[in-house]
């Protein structure tokens, strides 16, 4: 996601109490920074985060961390909440590929993956969130029968991904090449680049994959 560099982006995210300052500190505690023993989902990249902040409204009996590499695109995401404090929203800093810096084994139940960025040069194959040793690391992290929500306006992308979901022994269900026009629209949730990238009139692809441990 491009966005300017905000001049104290960091300093800034610090006054937002759905920002978590020191995330290595709740690692296999969540739960305490929640306050209950509700599921925890995460989103991956969440950009602006329309998406998180739909889905914390809508599901209170679930616990929703975003975690995004960049400060000034957190920025963006928690100012939505303005200062109030969402009792099941929290927005991390971080890069996605130390998860198990963040989240001890089996923590957490479900990942979304969200408009993830292509990399579509093969020689930078690795960087793609659906990578294999990206799978891995979402393996260890995820419950047993934890979920992997992806979805992508990017045909190669997802191909590869389900490709990497097949070649890791990951479970799929529920794979749409068109979600907007399958029985899962209903339950969609938009995010900033589905709703810039449907209105050109692109397809939406949709996979759910499930961790065989
Ligand atoms: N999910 C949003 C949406 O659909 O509108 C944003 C999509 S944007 C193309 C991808 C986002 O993923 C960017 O905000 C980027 O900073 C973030 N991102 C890329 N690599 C990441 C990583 N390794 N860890 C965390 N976030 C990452």
């Amino acid at each position: 996601m491009r966005l300017r560099n905000i001049p104290g982006a960091e300093a800034a995210l610090r006054e937002y109490p759905t920002f978590v300052d020191n995330p290595l500190s709740y690692k296999g505690n969540w739960r305490e920074r929640f306050g209950n023993n509700n599921p925890i989902h995460v989103e991956i990249g969440c950009g602006k985060g329309r998406f998180i902040n739909t889905l914390a409204e809508r599901h209170p009996d679930i616990n929703f961390i975003a975690v995004e590499l960049k400060a000034e695109v957190v920025l963006r995401a928690v100012q939505r909440t303005e200062y109030k404090t969402v009792p099941n929203l929290a927005f991390v800093q971080y890069d996605a590929s130390k998860l198990t810096e963040l989240f001890a084994d089996h923590e957490i139940s479900r990942i979304y993956l969200n408009f993830s960025d292509p990399w579509p040069k093969t020689r930078h194959a690795k960087r793609r969130l659906t990578y294999k040793n990206f799978l891995n690391t979402y393996r260890q992290v995820l419950v047993e029968d934890g979920e992997i929500h992806m979805k992508t306006d990017n045909e190669n992308l997802f191909e590869f991904s389900l490709n990497q979901f097949a070649a890791e022994r990951f479970q799929m269900r529920n794979i749409t090449f068109d979600l907007h026009q399958s029985k899962l629209a209903a339950d969609n949730v938009m995010t900033e680049y589905e709703e810039r990238f449907s209105s050109r009139g692109q397809r939406i692809y949709r996979v759910e994959a499930s961790c065989v441990i």
